[in-house]
């Protein structure tokens, strides 16, 4: 097999376009049509392979859905318009009312926003510390389904119980949902875990120029669909192993609708192609930042899986092929935290992670905001933690500006 970003590149190709196009282009086409009455009925009742209505299928989105799979290991990919709609879609698709999720407490805000209103749709949600797998064993009850776990949580940068948790879902016969947006495929490849679904952000490390916004699910393989009793009849067909995938995509996507449009899509998969090189860079910005800070005598606190005093360094190191391109740190008492965000001039203050721009976040007040103090408290973030993204600039600039904004 060739290597991860030699199969990126040269994916679209392979699979042969008119006027030997190295790009598939972008279908903007909503509708397929057909000359055969009987063609269009087969493609329809899923006998023969084909387009219908771009709500369910596009060929630029199934071109990048294809590199998805291939940069993840995995059978198939469905993508959709945001990762919040890969995330709601398929566990709406899968769980039923009485139905019991345990996911990770340290958790992207607005996954957890998500998982509060599926509590008050009858599918109860229990968080857990997922850094260990005995506390999300602890959790289980026989109505549990489903275990979501994010790999380096944000913005407190813990790594969960990955390897421990996979095999202990494989074990019970839950559905193990790894959201692998802060690593990447690059740096970490869930199918190594056992993971029924990985999950991902497009918009963030896979398209990268924070020019589009994207999600996707990609199916293992792992997971026996046989003996799932939420998938309906109707999916019942074909391959086992894709029955559950299926069912996202025929429950979720075209009910749902958040589908990912061409022109997104095509964004995305221009991005993918240069993944890890601009993940290699921002990776080991990330360290001599991390380094730096902590060596500050204006900052209380680093977090970073790169740090060796991290609770999960070994963990990480394990695991990942670079800790992460995302830092967070407490200042020290007596730093004004909107000053010192004020002061920066490279580095821009604003939400969203995984862009080619290094970007500053307070995130407390911010993204952390609607959930509340004890919420906060109980994921560990101080009111002046500010979380990093860090880009692609050259790293000596970067830590001239988080040197002069100390003042
Ligand atoms: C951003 C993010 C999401 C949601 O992705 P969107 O494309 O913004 O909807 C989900 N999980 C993690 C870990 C994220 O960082």
């Amino acid at each position: 097999m060739k290597g991860f970003t030699t199969q990126i590149v040269h994916n679209d190709r392979l699979g042969g376009i008119e006027h030997g196009s190295v790009h598939k282009p972008i279908h903007t086409s909503v509708a397929f049509g057909y000359d055969d009455t009987h063609e269009l009925a087969a493609v329809f009742q899923g006998k023969q392979p084909g387009y219908t209505y771009g709500r369910q299928i596009n060929p630029t989105v199934e071109a990048l859905e294809d590199k998805v799979s291939k940069m993840e290991r995995g059978l198939k990919t469905v993508c959709f318009g945001t990762g919040m709609a890969a995330i709601g879609t398929a566990v709406f698709s899968l769980l039923r009312n009485g139905d019991h999720i345990v996911s990770s407490a340290y958790l992207f805000g607005n996954t957890n926003s998500l998982f509060n209103s599926f509590t008050a749709h009858g599918i109860d949600v229990t968080f857990v510390d997922a850094t260990s797998a005995a506390e999300v064993e602890a959790a289980i009850t026989d109505k549990t389904r489903l275990v979501f776990v994010e790999t380096i949580a944000n913005p407190r940068t813990q790594v969960t119980a990955l390897a421990e948790t996979g095999a202990l879902c494989a074990e019970r016969g839950l559905i193990y949902i790894v959201d692998n947006t802060m690593t990447s495929p690059y740096l970490f490849q869930p199918v190594d875990v056992q993971a029924t679904f990985v999950l991902n952000s497009l918009t963030k490390y896979i398209g990268g120029h924070g020019n589009a916004l994207g999600g996707a699910i990609t199916e293992m393989g792992h997971f026996d669909w046989e003996k799932f009793d939420n998938i309906y009849e109707t999916y019942k067909t074909g391959n086992p192993q894709m029955w559950g995938l299926t069912q996202i995509k025929k429950k979720g996507l075209r009910d749902f609708g958040a589908a990912l449009s061409a022109e997104a899509a095509h964004h995305i998969s221009v991005g993918a192609e240069t993944l890890a090189l601009r993940l290699q860079r921002q990776c080991e910005s990330a360290q001599a930042l991390a380094e730096f800070l902590n060596n500050h005598n204006k900052v209380r606190k680093v977090f970073y899986p790169g740090l060796e005093d991290h609770p999960e360094y070994g963990r990480s190191k394990e695991l990942f092929r670079y800790p992460g391109a995302i830092l967070s740190f407490e200042l020290a008492e007596d730093v004004d935290l909107w000053d010192y965000m004020d002061r920066l001039e490279v580095i821009i203050k604003s939400t969203n992670l995984g862009d080619n721009r290094t970007l500053a976040i307070p995130v407390a007040h911010t993204i952390y905001y609607e959930m509340g103090p004890e919420r906060r408290a109980s994921m560990g973030i101080d009111d002046s933690l500010i979380r990093i993204s860090v880009g692609i600039e050259d790293v000596e600039d970067l830590i001239e500006d988080f040197s002069q904004a100390f003042g």
